[in-house]
């Protein structure tokens, strides 16, 4: 660092700056770090923080293997998930977490970890720290950062808004669900729940969250209009009274408050003006999805990664920089259109049962849920019965993730999908299709794919084939399939 003999340092020039160190701004500056690109990282807290987003859910473990900070997380002191309660429908159970990947944590010591992870692949960290003045010059950013009591002045190529709901770049942001607002306090006491709690009430629904430090976080999520009502005097009240009509602090004897009740605003978006050649949003700044996922964080980590490979093309590629940019357009609307529907999903069948316009409102626009298969579709896949490729299915150019670059590559087109997909749960589709032979049944084209695919896999994707409409029954097809219109 060089001084300029007035007290402000000069950083001189790097890649990208990166504003903003939870979760996405971490692993996108560790991971533009670990690409080759000389990363600043600046934010303004000094940690460790507290910050909501507790509960973790199971793909967030295996997405930080990318950066080399999976073990640090698994030695970390957090608890896993092994089940957690539910009262969706009236009825109280228990989802079991097989594989116990989810993890309870304390956010300031998650995203102290993941900070200390970029440094230690050669990002330059600034905290606390704020960026005083941003100009835009051609292809490069002028910034100056208000570090301690010193100024440091950089010139960035890109820069990174990874500062949340902050809105700290102008944009476009775009609300893709009803306002909500969760009300919040932690609760500390020897008779505390250390299970996860979820459960649907008649206004609003519940999340508890039991964490590593043994205190308790209690989370109502209510409709973002419904405190100007009048019903309770204050927050607190509104907030004790609907607690109570919740069973989250069932058997809770000798709990106590700790801290004040809050508010916090937990309503979805999306913002169109996600990136442009000189800047990108990644995380919460990018897309927020609904918190009933409890995805957030794994949402944020996930448009991070991709982010990091969308930098480092406009970086190194600047021939690509438009299909780059496209690419990370159609990724994020997509992703925000899938989890809007998913959600609704889950809303509608509370909305089934009651007339509360808290359901129905979030529960437009519920779309079938895209899972392992079920029923039906499993007797399918295990019938002896010939299948064909539908002839509406097309292999198409489009831009997707390469290892360091976003490039064109083959995808599926085919009227039962939203947009082409190249890729599901991690295998390139466009070599599988190719290898489908008409006339094979469902578990004879696993078995062409095995080993290359795993059987678990396997049987995923031609669930998804045939349940899209790609894989027909043959002979016969498309009628007998109803091979779906456009
Ligand atoms: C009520 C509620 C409950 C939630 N529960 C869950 C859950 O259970 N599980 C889950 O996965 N997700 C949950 N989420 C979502 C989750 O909190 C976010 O998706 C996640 O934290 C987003 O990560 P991020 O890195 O994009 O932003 P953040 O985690 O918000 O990090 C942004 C960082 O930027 C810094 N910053 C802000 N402005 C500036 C600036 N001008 N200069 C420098 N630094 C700045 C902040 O200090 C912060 O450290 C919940 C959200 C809400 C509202």
């Amino acid at each position: 660092m060089e001084s300029n003999g007035h007290g402000a340092n000069a950083l001189g020039a790097v890649d990208a700056c990166v504003v903003g160190g939870g979760p996405a701004g971490a692993v996108i500056a560790a991971r533009l770090a670990q690409l080759g690109a000389d990363v600043v990282l600046v934010e303004r807290s000094a940690f460790p923080r507290a910050h909501l987003g507790e509960s973790l859910s199971p793909g967030v473990l295996s997405l930080l293997e990318t950066i080399g900070a999976r073990r640090d997380v698994e030695e970390g002191g957090f608890l896993p998930v092994r089940s957690v309660l539910t009262n969706w429908d009236g009825t109280l159970g228990e989802r079991v977490d097989a594989g116990e990947q989810g993890l309870l944590v304390d956010r300031g010591r998650f995203d102290a970890l993941l900070v200390r992870r970029a440094r230690a692949m050669g990002v330059r960290v600034l905290q606390p720290a704020f960026v005083a003045e941003r100009v835009r010059r051609e292809s490069e950013w002028l910034l100056s950062i208000q570090a301690a009591q010193a100024t440091t002045t950089l010139r960035a190529r890109i820069l990174v808004d990874a500062t949340g709901r902050s809105a700290w770049l102008p944009g476009k942001r775009r609300r893709t669900a009803p306002r909500t607002l969760a009300l919040y306090a932690y609760w500390r006491g020897r008779s505390l729940p250390d299970r996860p709690r979820i459960e649907a009430g008649g206004t609003a629904w519940y999340w508890g969250v039991p964490l590593p430090d043994g205190s308790y976080n209690t989370l109502v999520f209510v409709d973002g209009d419904s405190l100007r009502d009048g019903t309770y005097p204050s927050v607190q009240a509104r907030f004790r009274a609907l607690l109570a009509r919740s069973g989250l602090m069932e058997y809770c004897v000798d709990a106590e408050l700790s801290g004040s009740v809050r508010a916090a605003d937990a309503t979805p978006y999306l913002d169109e003006e996600s990136v442009t050649s000189v800047s990108l949003k990644v995380g919460d700044s990018a897309l927020v999805i609904d918190p009933l996922s409890s995805s957030g964080v794994q949402k944020a980590i996930q448009s991070a990664l991709a982010g990091a490979i969308v930098v480092n093309t406009l970086l190194r590629r600047p021939d690509a920089a438009d299909v780059a940019m496209q690419f990370y357009r159609e990724n994020l609307s997509c992703a925000s259109h899938r989890h809007r529907g998913w959600a609704a999903s889950h809303y509608a069948t509370v909305q089934a049962r009651t007339d509360s316009p808290f359901w129905t409102d979030r529960a437009a626009g519920a779309v079938e849920r895209d899972e392992a298969p079920t029923g039906s579709l499993a007797a399918r896949i295990a019938s002896n019965e010939p299948v064909a490729l539908c002839p509406r299915l097309e292999i198409v150019s489009v831009p997707r993730l390469g290892a360091e670059y976003v490039e064109v590559g083959p995808a599926l087109r085919h009227p039962g999908l939203e947009t082409p997909v190249g890729y599901l749960g991690g295998q390139e589709l466009a070599p599988l299709v190719h290898d489908i032979r008409t006339g094979m049944t469902p578990l004879q084209v696993v078995h062409t794919w095995s080993p290359r695919v795993p059987l678990k896999s396997g049987i995923a994707i031609i669930g998804w084939l045939l349940r899209h409409g790609i894989l027909v029954s043959y002979p016969g097809s498309p009628s007998q399939d109803a091979c779906p219109t456009a």
